[in-house]
């Protein structure tokens, strides 16, 4: 390895390799300048990985080891982040384009996540059954095998660390796919589990491009579960692709999330706090709350009041501290939401706020709002991956839901009322996996996160992504109904 001070190797059976199939060249989203390289793994490499993993495995020693053992290593895992915590989130924020504070925040979240899972293991336990009188019937839940983890470049670090933290807790080994955009920070777990103590193997991790790296690692027969977070149409071709040998797959995929504002809501904090719920980490959030439901008789002073709060936002450097919107990830990111915003214009939307590029040099886009949409266009419908919400007037609370629900997405939610009734029963019948009333906050590590629709089915976090993790197996043991003679 050179001295470098990005991660450039590939983590595969206890070896960095930096020496690979190729390079890729990181680029600066916030100066538009390459900064570092990181090897790509060849194909070989991956199978390398793939049986690696599938080794450390079968040995056994990590399923069957006393808990507490794993557990161990887990914490260990969590200290290590918590140590680099501030060199991991520079090179996040420089990578992603992200501020500081938020990558801060999501590499203590990272290590939390170990922590959490590190407490799970000795928690997550199967069942006993009544199912006869002669019988005694329990459940156990094992290890699937390999799991392939393939994360997308807008948490780079914490969506890594909601799959692999999980799935070494219950006992299988991990090949984690980074995307090509962003793959220091999964690279540095890769180093920081080895330190810590992590038998090799157990935590593979390859970069390198989808479409040929991580296509293979989809169809390759040694990978009994796919862990995947991204786009839809990414999620449907792997979905496809797992089938043949029936693996197991978990997809997070993109959303359309609704901010509904009821008349009767603490409008003032519903419009402070709606421009980070969509513009956060530069509007490239899967449960950005990209649709804002507002009943009209508050619609005009709500927009007023939304408006200014957005122009508010703190748009600069990632590594500033003030910063609260950095630059989009790439240059082909921003393109594909400038095209969002003129096709918005096209299809009779009024760009409120925003639409332009307030900063020079980096990949900055500003927030834009955007109103006088009709419910089924196109800027409506599709997730836009960018600083982009679109508002819409209702005037009922049928039609909220209906609204709401007129989505082919149903990942997160937000629901703003003091009614408490009207909220339960909009939270009811949204068609969404996670959702909050009188906040934009849904996503905890205690919780099951996921979606509904074509957001995706299976679930990170919580403990359910512990069953996830692993097959239930049933036994029955038959009980004689009297002591058997004794055979000695
Ligand atoms: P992509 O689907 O393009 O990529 C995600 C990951 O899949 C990357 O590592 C990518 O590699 C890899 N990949 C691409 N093609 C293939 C393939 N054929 N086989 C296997 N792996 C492949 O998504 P983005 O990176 O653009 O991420 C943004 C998307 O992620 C948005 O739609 C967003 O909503 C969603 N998302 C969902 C979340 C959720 O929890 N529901 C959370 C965060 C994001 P490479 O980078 O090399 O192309």
């Amino acid at each position: 390895m050179s001295a470098s001070p990005f991660p450039n190797a590939l983590v595969i059976d206890g070896q960095h390799l930096a020496t690979a199939a190729g390079t890729s060249t990181l680029v600066d989203p916030a100066t538009e300048q390459p900064f570092t390289t990181v090897p790509i793994a060849s194909v070989a490499e991956v199978d390398q990985a793939i049986d690696g993993a599938g080794r450390a495995f079968r040995d056994a020693s990590w399923r069957h080891a006393d808990p507490q053992i794993r557990a161990d290593t887990l914490y260990r895992i969590a200290a290590r982040i918590r140590e680099r915590q501030e060199d991991l989130a520079r090179i996040e924020a420089q990578n992603v384009g992200k501020p500081i504070s938020d990558a801060r925040a999501e590499i203590g979240a990272g290590a939390r996540c170990f922590e959490y899972y590190a407490g799970g293991i000795s928690r997550f336990v199967g069942e006993t059954i009544p199912v006869s009188g002669s019988g005694f019937d329990y459940t156990l839940r094992q290890p699937v095998g390999v799991v392939a983890a393939i994360v997308p470049w807008n948490f780079p670090f914490l969506m890594a660390c909601w799959k692999v933290a999980p799935a070494l807790a219950t006992g299988n080994a991990v090949v984690l796919k980074p995307a090509s955009l962003t793959p220091l920070t999964a690279l540095a777990l890769g180093a920081l589990a080895l330190e810590a103590g992590l038998p090799a193997g157990l935590l593979q991790v390859i970069a390198g491009p989808g479409r040929v790296i991580g296509d293979h690692l989809v169809r390759h027969s040694g990978v009994r579960k796919i862990s995947f977070t991204g786009e839809t149409t990414t999620g449907a071709h792997i979905l496809k692709q797992a089938a043949d040998d029936i693996k197991r797959v978990s997809l997070e995929l993109g959303g359309k999330s609704p901010n509904v504002i009821f008349a009767d809501a603490d409008l003032e904090r519903a419009a402070a706090t709606a421009p980070i719920a969509v513009f956060g980490n530069t509007g490239q959030d899967c449960c950005a709350r990209s649709r804002i439901l507002v009943e009209r008789r508050v619609y005009a002073p709500f927009l007023e009041a939304l408006v200014a709060a957005t122009r508010a936002l703190v748009i600069g450097a990632p590594l500033d501290e003030a910063t609260q919107i950095g630059p989009m990830v790439s240059a082909g990111q921003r393109e594909t939401v400038e095209r969002y915003i003129a096709l918005a214009r096209d299809e009779g939307g009024r760009v409120v706020l925003g639409g332009d590029r307030p900063r020079s040099p980096g990949y900055y886009l500003a927030p834009t709002i955007i109103e006088g949409l009709q419910r089924d266009s196109r800027t409506c419908q599709e997730e836009i991956f960018g600083p982009v919400v679109c508002v819409q007037p209702f005037d009922s609370e049928a039609e909220a839901v209906a609204l709401a629900n007129d989505s082919v997405y149903g990942l997160a939610g937000s629901i703003w009322t003091r009614d408490l009734g009207r909220a339960l029963r909009v939270a009811r019948d949204i068609e969404s996996g996670v959702l909050s009333v009188n906040s934009n906050s849904s996503v905890y590590q205690e919780i099951p996160f996921g979606g509904f629709k074509r957001s995706g089915f299976g679930r990170d976090l919580g403990m359910e992504a512990m069953r996830l993790y692993t097959e239930v197996k049933n036994v029955f043991v038959h009980v004689p109904a009297e002591p058997e003679e004794d055979a000695t």
